[in-house]
């Protein structure tokens, strides 16, 4: 299985973390869209966001990424959580993009 994801979490592909535990890492994504454009990123390859159903880690995955927004201090200056599925996405293991400082209109 060929997947980057899998190869940074087995520290195949060098990588500088901004979090990480025994389940789940974050890292900056390599093209950021917005200032701040972290990847959320649960360490078990799971090929599509429909797919993960684990109910316990996606708690945790939240509660990762609130702790994120908060670390980077985004509340108040705005923020996007994103997930691409079902064929829009570029790396299938599942993942959620923290965009910010955004704006309403953007
Ligand atoms: P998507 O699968 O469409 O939700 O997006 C995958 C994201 O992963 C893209 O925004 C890429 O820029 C990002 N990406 C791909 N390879 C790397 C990498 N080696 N390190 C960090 N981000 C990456
Ligand atoms: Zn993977």
């Amino acid at each position: 299985m060929d997947c980057i994801f899998c190869k940074i979490r087995d520290r195949q592909i060098p990588k500088e973390f901004t979090y990480e535990d025994e389940e789940i890492m974050v890292f900056p994504d390599i093209h950021p869209l917005k200032p701040i454009h972290l990847l959320i990123v649960p360490k078990i390859h799971v090929e599509d966001y429909l797919d993960f159903n684990n109910l316990e880690l996606a708690q945790k995955t939240k509660y990762i990424i609130d702790k994120m927004i908060k670390e980077q201090k985004l509340n108040g200056k705005g923020y996007r959580v994103a997930v691409n599925g079902g064929g829009s996405q570029l790396v299938s293991h599942v993942h959620f993009h923290l965009m910010g400082p955004i704006s309403r209109t953007e």
